[in-house]
């Protein structure tokens, strides 16, 4: 960060509040001069996440992530600094100086991949709803109810069915060949450069921040079987599929409003369902469900629903996905469609309100997992009852409260024909084995969080006090010396002497190689404020050099006995005798 960007960084963060910045994702609570929340990088039941208003810094007791405003958005949205920087200048209402010579050249290859995607997906909308080469296009989507409105709304566009009609539009505005090559949507062979979407309808994919970061592409000629249906962007320095979600920019709103998320297999679900007001609906960018994606959501709702093909739902990939969910604390509920529909069609036939209905009577996931295994009207023999009542008993010990595991055992006994006492037993030792196993592994998370809320000694709060109060740090140059500290604490101490005013600048991620170093650093930096009077301070200094003195003298008194008594070495150990007692 010590770059030209610092100055206005300084600025942009003196204009925010981390703790407002940081509630938009979490829920923070008040303790002390503190804030504490749910961490939103890892899966935790207790708050370990901690933000200090004071210092502007945030740090997670549970996985170790922590840093100022910028780390947070930059972790959070998985961004770069010049565009953590971008996002937060726009909030704090702050004009962005020219990016030119601010950033590195990583964030400007990806700034131009972000452009050449804003002028493509500009490119293939105007001769979607402009040109007769998209007639064909405009016709088809018509067709499927799509008003030139939507087609602007959703920002569709067409790919013509040419070799370079993209490559040419986009060199000609002095875009290098490797740029576009590495925009993803330019090829490369035998040295020519190519349109990869040809002939395509194309659904530009968005960000969070409603930036085009990547395409799906549908065939529009359905006899051409040579090519695949759906064509998508491969993943570029702007787009990682496992960390999108398609329609995320719009439904935000929703999100909130609702506190839930409807998770789609496809983009004209997607627009479908927003077309018809259900304005919290998304889709994932390929098959399996991923914890990013989860993680994303987590930080907007409580609740997702799962609205697939209920063929697609069942397979093992997608139940795995659901799982990941649940890991996340989120409430999974799996929307049942009637066979063969998607909700794309659902939603235009039947209209909102009956696909509303149809979340109401969602099932939860142990349900939905019950309802996988065992179909009520089919008639098992003895074999696949057997099987198939050890296959529910695996989730029915998933669930924590005694009274649902009942249920669901005695549902399933009957529906299986199965005694439930005997079925009961066979769960009883199943939980067993696994309350065996969760108690390891808190017994092991436990001494982690005391080793962390040791309370600070008195090395501590004389560093952390340098910390908070910078200008203290000229006192302590000069009446503390370095090894007056040991180990850990004596590289922390440096390392405040070295920075001096600028400590709580300091991007200690980055800066600070020493892992352990790092993690002290950010502990200190994040605990609650300490109100150290100047007698307190000076009282602290003189516990410090005592302590040294103490331990210098035994040293030399160590070091007395051991030598022998070369005239020379006497007299160095002496002097270092009469520099102990000076200080
Ligand atoms: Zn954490």
């Amino acid at each position: 960060m010590s770059n030209k960007n610092s100055n206005f960084s300084d600025k942009v963060k003196d204009r925010l509040d981390i703790v407002e910045v940081v509630s938009e994702y979490v829920n923070l609570n008040k303790t002390g001069k503190n804030y504490q929340g749910l961490c939103p990088f890892h899966q935790e039941k207790t708050p370990s996440f901690t933000v200090n208003p004071d210092n502007q810094f945030y740090y997670c007791f549970g996985c170790g992530k922590g840093g100022d405003i910028f780390n947070f958005i930059m972790e959070i949205e998985n961004i770069t600094f010049y565009e953590s920087l971008k996002l937060l200048a726009k909030k704090a209402n702050m004009e962005i100086p020219s990016q030119k010579g601010y950033s590195k050249e990583y964030n400007k290859k990806r700034e131009k991949i972000f452009q050449v995607h804003q002028l493509a997906a500009k490119f293939f909308n105007y001769l979607l709803l402009n040109k007769q080469i998209g007639n064909e296009a405009f016709k088809y989507l018509s067709k499927r109810g799509y008003t030139e409105k939507d087609i602007e709304r959703y920002y569709l566009g067409y790919a013509p069915d040419s070799w370079h009609s993209l490559y040419n539009f986009l060199s000609k505005r002095d875009y290098e060949d490797q740029t576009l090559k590495e925009s993803g949507l330019i090829g490369h062979k035998n040295g020519n450069y190519y349109d990869k979407f040809r002939d395509r309808i194309m659904f530009p994919i968005f960000n969070s921040q409603g930036e085009v970061i990547a395409f799906g592409g549908r065939r529009l000629n359905d006899e051409d079987s040579n090519s695949p249906k759906y064509y998508n962007s491969p993943e570029t320095l702007i787009f990682h599929k496992s960390k999108n979600l398609y329609g995320i920019n719009w439904a935000k709103k929703g999100f909130r409003e609702r506190n839930s998320a409807v998770i789609m297999e496809g983009y004209t679900d997607v627009i479908t369902a927003h077309k018809y007001g259900l304005n919290n609906a998304v889709a994932s960018l390929g098959t399996a469900l991923t914890s990013e994606q989860a993680k994303i959501l987590k930080r907007y709702v409580d609740t997702v629903y799962i609205a697939f093909d209920p063929d697609f739902a069942g397979e093992q990939a997608t139940l795995k996905g659901l799982d990941i969910f649940k890991k996340e604390d989120l409430t999974v509920r799996v929307i049942e469609l009637p066979e063969k529909a998607d909700p794309d069609d659902y939603i235009k036939e039947k209209g909102l309100e009956a696909f509303e209905k149809l979340m109401q009577s969602s099932y939860n996931l142990i349900e939905f997992k019950i309802r996988m295994i065992i179909n009520e009207k089919e008639n098992y023999n003895i074999n696949q009852r057997i099987n198939r009542s050890k296959k529910v008993l695996k989730v029915l010990s998933e669930i924590d409260d005694p009274i649902e595991q009942d249920v669901y055992l005695n549902k399933t006994a009957d529906i299986l024909n199965i005694d439930k006492n005997a079925m009961k037993e066979a769960l009883d030792s199943f939980n067993q084995k696994n309350k065996q196993e969760n108690d390891d592994k808190n017994r092991i998370k436990e001494k982690d969080s005391k080793k962390e809320l040791k309370k600070l000694n008195h090395q501590d709060l004389l560093l952390k006090t340098l910390i908070d109060n910078p200008d203290r740090i000229e006192k302590a140059k000069n009446e503390i010396r370095s090894n007056y500290f040991k180990g850990i604490y004596r590289k922390a101490f440096n390392l405040i002497l070295e920075k001096g005013f600028n400590i709580l600048k300091m991007n200690i991620e980055h800066e600070i190689e020493d892992q352990e170093l790092a993690d002290y650093f950010m502990i200190l930096t994040v605990k609650e404020r300490q109100e150290v009077s100047e007698e307190k301070f000076k009282a602290l200094i003189e516990l410090m050099k005592d302590e040294y003195k103490k331990r210098a003298k035994n040293d030399l008194y160590h070091k007395l006995q051991n030598v022998e008594l070369k005239k020379s070495k006497l007299d160095n150990l002496l002097r270092d005798y009469h520099e102990i007692i000076k200080i």
